[in-house]
């Protein structure tokens, strides 16, 4: 393409009877930038003749001839460089332009950082290369991004074309910065602040880039000192990790096959969510807002069901109020909101979500009636954390088109989705709602069924280590978060758990039969500390719903979300804490947390609950808050800490502690390290060798 575009260009630079130019992407995409497996032989293709995009741009702004970009669809990253270096730009009113480059851990290479300040001024520049968010073309037309929004795209962009001949040609590389030297330090300093401590290299090498446009003489001295700092991200760790995880979300969503003609693929039809608490009334709203449905609500309690409706309607009325939707639509998705009590109300819903308590029997007798009433088509679906979705699928009438669909609180922020694969569910379904949840703009991936899933099932060891670290070992609450917060977790464990609800967690103990009741002892893992039981069952320290759980919190301090130092938690610890327990250290912390983390990881990969290792770094990415520029818990387990290294210190932790399952190291663990390949590695060769899916 690059090549192609040259060659063009010069062409009709000596062709007499060309008097201007214009580049169109044709009726669909401008561009949307480079293609990202480009990046890992960039170093070849730079040694090459292949000309570079640097190339490309440099000759279209130093065009005689007037260069108009007629810009349609997207219009991003290297495509937007390219509209850059043209004279002038005409946009479709639906067009997309951005520089999501931080996205994916480099930064603008061609240019971009030098002529997008100098077009639109730093702080839209900052704003946009910053966040890697696009703007709509009203928006870049507000922001001279663009000199004209025209759905006569190619008509308009001819007339510039022709206009441009008799007028000087402008060349955004040529124009002025818009801010002074200290203004311009003043708003880089400023963006600076917002930036996370750590996993902000490639922000900074953005910063470092655009800062260049004010301290150095003209655009080529600028585009050096950018070209340095492309380069040092494009082979930067972090930014390694962020291309994985871009490889890793396509990866996992790919769809298992088209989805299968559908009453669900229609307009208007009737859906239902069964439960109406927190996961119920999230997962309602995001059927809702696709703006497809007719949603029923159900709940055994009225009062339940009231309160969930209410916060829907809540939500939207926010988003309202933020602008992010207009009144009339706020309306219009209201009214596709019903609330009932009945089953006979969902006689013709295709899809039902059932998102009661965690109770199989419960479970088990809401589908056992849901099969009598919903079409013989329907979906059936549970949202459960933990059960064994194919004892529910044992008492419906069409178990292949029965799924876990396990969506992360709260449902209509985060954005993963566990697909749950039962024995007999079908491709159909499956692909279906892989459909659906894209749909919905969730991330869905496809794992088995296993208690807790993939991702539930890792954090089973995260959450009890975690405990154990302040009750074996003599480390506060506020420190281990603090350890788990600096590793880059969006939450410390402690917080995530008091954010949950830490009965959550109780209920699933109690389930599995680990709590105490009476005098008789349970059955449960070696190494089980009463901590987190005694603090919900007697305390009632349920998180922030009770105001308090692992922390205190107030209504009058951050909105009642800032956890607050808890004298009884204090108290409780000295009663659950080991005679003569020491602290241990951060690095320490992290090993015994998330090396049995990364272990169960393997595990399930051996067992063939999750596909790839890929598809697990995006569960923990998208549900759990694992630091993207860690690339994932599998990606960062190949990569930072290494397998053998992984593998030793799971074998040493084993025999510190011979009956805790979750140190055993896996099999496909040992079988990595003896090969000395990376788990990664392993899974290109498996799949390579299946020539097809994974198995499931
Ligand atoms: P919740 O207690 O907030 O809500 C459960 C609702 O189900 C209540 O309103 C209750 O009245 C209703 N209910 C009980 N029995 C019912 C029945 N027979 N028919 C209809 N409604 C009934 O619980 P939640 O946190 O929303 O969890 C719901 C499900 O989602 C559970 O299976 C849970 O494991 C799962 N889940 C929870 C989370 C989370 O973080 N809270 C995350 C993922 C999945």
């Amino acid at each position: 393409m690059r090549c192609f575009l040259l060659e063009q260009l010069m062409t009709a630079q000596t062709n007499p009877s060309v008097t201007s130019i214009v580049l169109t992407g044709g009726n669909f995409n401008f561009s949307a930038g480079a293609d990202l497996s480009e990046f890992s032989s960039f170093a070849e293709a730079n040694q090459s003749n292949i000309p570079s995009l640097i190339d490309v741009v440099s000759a279209i702004e130093a065009s005689e001839k007037p260069v108009v970009a007629a810009i349609t669809g997207h219009c991003l990253g290297g495509g937007l460089e390219v509209a850059l270096s043209c004279h002038y730009r005409v946009a479709h009113s639906k067009s997309k332009l951005g520089l999501p480059e931080v996205q994916v851990g480099v930064i603008p290479g061609a240019g971009g950082t030098q002529r997008l300040p100098r077009l639109v001024g730093l702080p839209a520049a900052c704003h946009m290369i910053l966040t890697g968010k696009p703007v709509n073309a009203e928006k870049a037309l507000q922001l001279t991004l663009v000199d004209i929004v025209s759905d006569q795209v190619l008509e308009t962009a001819k007339e510039w074309a022709q206009q441009g001949e008799t007028t000087p040609i402008r060349r955004v590389g040529q124009l002025p910065p818009k801010e002074s030297p200290p203004e311009a330090h003043v708003t880089l300093h400023a963006a600076t602040l917002g930036f996370p401590p750590q996993g902000s290299e490639g922000l900074h090498a953005a910063i470092e880039a655009m800062r260049a446009v004010y301290t150095t003489p003209d655009l080529s001295s600028g585009m050096k000192v950018e070209a340095e700092q492309f380069i040092q991200t494009l082979l930067s760790e972090q930014g390694q990790a962020l291309r994985h995880v871009f490889f890793a979300l396509r990866s996992a969503q790919k769809p298992w096959q088209s989805p299968p003609p559908h009453l669900l693929l229609k307009d208007k039809v009737p859906v239902a969510v069964i439960g109406a608490g927190t996961m119920g009334s999230g997962i309602a709203l995001v059927l809702l807002q696709t703006g497809q449905y007719q949603v029923y609500l159900v709940d055994v309690h009225e009062k339940a069901l009231e309160k969930g409706a209410q916060l829907i309607q809540q939500i939207l009325k926010t988003q309202t109020a933020r602008g992010k939707i207009t009144a009339s639509r706020e309306q219009s998705l209201i009214a596709n909101l019903h609330t009932t009590q009945s089953y006979d109300d969902l006689r013709d819903c295709q899809l039902v979500v059932e998102a009661a308590i965690e109770n199989m029997t419960i479970k088990r007798k809401i589908f056992q009636q849901l099969s009598s009433v919903v079409p013989k088509t329907a979906i059936l679906l549970s949202n459960t954390s933990t059960l064994d979705i194919d004892q529910m699928a044992a008492v419906v009438v069409f178990p292949q088109r029965f799924a876990g669909w396990h969506f992360f609180s709260p449902a209509h922020v985060m954005q993963l989705v566990e697909i749950v694969v039962g024995k007999q569910t079908s491709k159909e379904t499956v692909a279906l709602l892989q459909d659906l949840t894209k749909r919905m703009g969730k991330i869905g991936v496809v794992v088995g069924n296993c208690d807790g899933f993939c991702g539930n099932r890792m954090l089973k060891p995260y959450s009890a280590e975690t405990v154990l670290l302040i009750t074996e070992s003599k480390n506060n609450i506020a420190h281990v978060d603090k350890a788990f917060l600096k590793f880059g977790m969006a939450l410390g464990p402690f917080q995530m758990s008091d954010l949950a609800g830490n009965d959550v967690g109780y209920n699933i103990r109690k389930e599995r039969g680990w709590v105490r009741t009476g005098n008789t002892t349970p059955n449960r893992p070696d190494r089980y500390t009463e901590l987190a039981d005694d603090m919900v069952a007697e305390h009632g320290r349920l998180g922030q719903k009770t105001l308090k759980g692992w922390y205190n919190y107030d209504l009058a301090i951050g909105k009642g979300r800032k956890g607050l130092y808890s004298p009884e938690m204090e108290m409780l610890v000295q009663k659950y804490r080991a005679r003569g327990a020491t602290a241990t250290t951060e690095a320490e912390m992290i090993e015994q947390v998330l090396y049995p983390l990364v272990n169960e990881g393997f595990k399930c990969l051996e067992e063939g609950i999750a596909r790839s290792p890929s598809d697990i770094d995006i569960v923990y990415l998208f549900g759990y808050g694992f630091p993207a520029w860690r690339g994932g818990p599998m990606y960062w387990a190949d990569h930072e800490v290494t397998l053998s290294v992984l593998l030793s210190k799971l074998q040493s932790l084993h025999r510190k502690y011979p009956r805790t399952e979750h140190f055993v190291p896996s099999k496909l663990l040992e079988r990595c390290v003896r090969l000395q390949i990376t788990v990664e590695e392993y899974y290109k060769r498996e799949m390579h060798l299946r020539s097809g899916q994974a198995k499931l």
